[in-house]
């Protein structure tokens, strides 16, 4: 049966409006409250405290400037305040994910900071918590350890929590892609010292953009939330004794993410129905889908993606700016998959390239299971059949379709074209 073309795009994942946005974007506008003070915000925080229960939430432009002042609070707490002109952590060392979204990461050079990455798991593409303690045996002055929650599934946040502790570390939390995912009952945004979320157009709810950074302590929030509106001291005067930054979130984005919070729920319950759609439909290929642990986590299934089991790889070869691949019955690999999708106007996407591979790292460390590497380039790993577990999921896996918007029958098509790539 010949398939057509998707006549409407089939996204990886967009915004899903509803409605009661507009009240709140409306509100602000009708009582003239369109700058970074007004009742949104305030809702926004109060509304994320207590989703992910935590005692303080503060409102940012962005999950990247929740990362930077959360970076640059531990960085204080743990060195103390540098000199204007310098980062909380020059010449320090920080340690973070290898395989997430660049976003996890830049704070810590924002801050004048190292990142050494640490290699991802099998069980739930995260932190590996092995690597982490390997880690700290190479370089036991650490104090500070950037983790997130890869594609909507918990981390093994509890054993990450607990290496951290005994090395008197503390922990970002970066739970930008798994808001309203649990582990142990507990969400995601409660494991670190400072922890954050993303609001941004294609997270599992939005404002278009936004950012939220979550703590415990009311002194905290308040520090974060001074440094966000340009450390403005309280003087009649603009009087600055630390530096400031214009990273507080709008009233209007605000409005958007509030009237996005009752339907958490009901994204999180679609983006499972697509998950599962995709296990059961997918059963009977050589791949597996993104695990998560099925006992202690429950992931938000922001994004489905699959693994191609090695044996069923077809030759693919990833250059910095282009791949290849040669075409063999019975096998696939991510680029035929994806660009296949995209000949049928469907969108998928790589894994996240890992950090250790990206050439703005390049000379940063790199701390596998087996102990410590330099960053290697796909050549190294090509010519050496050098495995790390982030290069190899890179290399074998991809980022399904997973609009919650998808219907089963455009779901099966995708499905069918999956299968014929291994025909
Ligand atoms: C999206 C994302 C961010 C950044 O979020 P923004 O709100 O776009 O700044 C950070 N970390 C991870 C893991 C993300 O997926």
């Amino acid at each position: 049966m010949a398939i057509k073309p998707f006549e409407k795009k089939v996204w990886l994942s967009t915004p899903t409006m509803h409605g009661e946005e507009q009240k709140w974007v409306d509100e602000a506008i009708r009582t003239n409250w369109v700058s970074t003070v007004g009742e949104n915000i305030n809702e926004v925080e109060r509304l994320t405290a207590e989703k992910v229960g935590r005692h303080c939430a503060v409102g940012l432009a962005s999950c990247t400037a929740a990362l930077h002042l959360a970076v640059k609070l531990a960085g204080e707490k743990l060195y103390g305040q540098p000199k204007v002109g310098h980062g909380t952590l020059e010449g320090r060392k920080v340690f973070c994910c290898d395989m997430t979204f660049d976003a996890s990461v830049n704070p810590v050079a924002y801050e004048g900071g190292e990142a050494i990455f640490i290699d991802t798991e099998r069980d739930t593409w995260n932190m590996d918590p092995v690597a982490l303690e390997k880690a700290f045996d190479l370089y036991p002055d650490v104090r500070l350890v950037v983790v997130a929650h890869l594609y909507g599934t918990p981390g093994k946040i509890a054993e990450i929590r607990a290496i951290a502790d005994a090395h008197h570390a503390l922990i970002i939390e970066d739970a930008a892609e798994s808001f309203g995912a649990t582990y142990r009952g507990v969400q995601t945004g409660c494991f670190g010292d400072f922890s954050v979320l993303s609001f941004n157009g294609n997270k599992i709810i939005t404002g278009s953009s936004g950012g939220v950074l979550l703590c415990d302590e009311v002194e905290d929030a308040n520090r974060v939330r001074k440094w966000s509106t340009q450390s403005r001291e309280d003087a009649p005067w603009y009087q600055h004794e630390e530096l400031g930054y214009n990273y507080r979130m709008s009233n209007i984005i605000a409005g958007v993410i509030r009237g996005q919070m009752p339907y958490l729920e009901e994204h999180v319950a679609q983006k499972k129905a697509i998950y599962e759609r995709y296990r059961d439909g997918l059963a009977d290929l050589p791949v597996e889908m993104n695990p998560f642990d099925t006992e202690l986590a429950e992931p938000n299934f922001w994004l489905s993606c699959m693994l191609i089991q090695p044996e069923a790889m077809c030759p693919q070869v990833r250059g910095e700016q282009e791949a290849l691949y040669r075409s063999e019955p019975g096998k696939s690999c991510p680029t035929e998959i994806l660009e296949t999708m995209a000949h049928y106007n469907a969108e998928g996407r790589p894994i996240w390239k890992p950090m250790h591979m990206q050439p703005v790292y390049r000379m940063h460390a790199f701390v596998t299971r087996g102990g410590s590497g330099r960053a290697r380039s796909n050549a190294y790993i090509r010519e050496t059949n050098f495995c790390d577990v982030g290069a190899d999921i890179f290399q074998r896996g991809l980022c399904l379709p997973s609009d919650n918007k998808m219907t089963p029958e455009q779901q099966a098509i995708v499905i069918e074209l999956i299968h014929r790539c291994f025909e």
